[in-house]
């Protein structure tokens, strides 16, 4: 598809583009810190006032019991395509400040880096949206097919009040595909389309034992420790040999790879020594037998030890059995496992190993499901020949650990799903001091996202359609 047009009005703004970034960046969008609400706000409002400079039709506030997010269209023509642009406009707190190298809202533009707090996450990334909005428009007049955009104000505070946002507004969000750029791509000059993301699901556990603190003179040998028994109910959740984990069921709904999609998994490069550097030099890696790091990290399951609590943790010692002890479990979910059926049959597995001793009581918290788009997906086709056409290479279809509930969210509540077209680099520190974004992937992916439009205008196909 010929995009000369749009990469010269792209390349003739481009330096506005940059300032422009750089001004929605020196706001403290904290969504985290209380004393920053009015910031989220005034991040919200300056938003939906560049979405409205940029063309969109509609751009306005949609109030949570939180932070405000921001929500805009432009409908062309209800025979085309519609697709939502989900982003956050808020960011993550700043400590610790003494390690910034410069002020984190105050941008700075050093070589290749634009460096400043939500510059990558996602500030930058929503930005890009509304330029290639903006390079259609100035361009040719008009949008190849209908876009919306919802920007959330409470990301990277866990996504609260968003789920009740998308049941409220599930009208005015029906499309036939989101679109989300808060991710990174495989590595410089690598791109990447993310397709799919594990779930989670957590569980608290507490032993009690004696009703209080007991002299391990008087009582020890006689009495169960809860610290003990914690010990070996942990242990017992996961064979040391083959790395698996041993909870009845845990692995029964586990989609297993195919040959094709193994070989998919291991397309994009890996570094084993360079992950454990990452890892914060770890001596060696540890997994389930029989699937490599990669493997391990993003189409496996977890069961891991978050924290463990109990006894005595002052100065000197202190001759007791405590009366109680406790852990944190976290486990990441991969298709088909669904969060509440893993927490009852990690719940019963802990209850069978507890020794008749002492009592457990085990809490299982929220969850959300694995999500995961097929790769050959109409939107991954069309995203990746975008990506490949902007940045000369290979695109990988790759999967990630972690969790994006909005994804979740979309995919449960409204069937709609999503392709994750992340301009960021590994090296961007976001979450960290001296957050960056590199200028040059800030501008090839607003090329990428304004050839995105036009493809999807004519490859989304039409029986997945809905009205607009
Ligand atoms: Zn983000």
């Amino acid at each position: 598809m010929d995009a000369r047009d749009l990469d010269a009005y792209c390349d003739a703004h481009q330096p506005r583009f940059v300032d422009e970034l750089v001004e929605f960046c020196r706001i403290p969008s904290i969504s985290a810190d209380p004393a920053h609400a009015g910031d989220v706000r005034r991040s919200a409002e300056q938003l939906a006032q560049a979405a409205r400079d940029a063309g969109f039709a509609t751009a306005e506030l949609i109030e949570t019991p939180g932070h405000p997010a921001v929500y805009a269209e432009r409908l062309v023509d209800p025979g085309l395509p519609t697709v939502l642009i989900y982003g956050h406009h808020d960011i993550q707190p700043v400590d610790p400040l003494e390690e910034w190298t410069s002020p984190p809202f105050e941008p700075r533009i050093v070589g290749e880096e634009l460096r400043c707090r939500g510059a990558a996450d996602d500030k930058g990334q929503v930005w890009m949206h509304l330029k290639a909005v903006e390079a259609h428009l100035r361009t040719r007049g008009e949008l190849p097919l209908n876009l919306k955009l919802v920007v959330e104000g409470e990301e990277e505070i866990g996504s609260a009040h968003f789920e009740g946002l998308i049941e409220a507004e599930a009208t005015r969000l029906r499309a036939d595909l989101c679109v989300v750029s808060d991710t990174a791509m495989h590595d410089r000059g690598q791109p990447s389309i993310c397709v799919g993301l594990r779930g989670l699901v957590d569980l608290g556990i507490e032993v009690a034992g004696p009703a209080l603190d007991l002299h391990s003179g008087e009582f020890g040998g006689a009495v169960l420790n809860p610290l003990e028994a914690l010990a070996r109910i942990l242990a017992s959740l996961r064979d040391v040999q083959t790395g698996r984990v041993t909870v009845p069921g845990f692995y029964d709904e586990v989609t297993e790879l195919t040959r094709e999609e193994r070989a998919q998994v291991a397309a994009a490069p890996f570094d084993e020594a360079a992950f454990r550097e990452v890892a914060g030099g770890v001596p060696a890696t540890f997994g389930e037998n029989g699937y490599t790091t990669t493997e391990r990290l993003t189409v496996r399951p977890t069961l891991e030890i978050n924290g463990v609590w109990g006894g005595y943790q002052g100065p000197g010692p202190k001759t007791i059995i405590p009366a109680r002890a406790g852990a944190k479990i976290t486990c990441r979910l991969v298709p088909c496992q669904r969060p509440e059926v893993i927490a009852n049959r990690v719940r019963a597995a802990i209850e069978a190993a507890c020794p008749d001793a002492v009592r457990v009581t085990v809490t299982p918290g929220g969850g959300s499901r694995p999500v995961l788009t097929p790769v050959d997906h109409p939107g991954v086709l069309a995203a990746s020949r975008a990506m490949r056409e902007v940045f000369g290479a290979e695109v990988y279809c790759t999967r990630a650990g972690g969790s994006i509930h909005p994804v979740e969210m979309f995919d449960r509540v409204l069937g709609l799903p999503s392709v994750l077209v992340g301009f960021g680099l590994p090296d961007d520190r976001i979450h960290a001091p001296n957050e960056k974004f590199d200028v040059g992937q800030f501008r090839s992916g607003i090329r990428v996202l304004t050839r995105l439009w036009d493809d999807l205008a004519v490859s989304l196909p039409k029986r997945a359609r809905t009205e607009s």
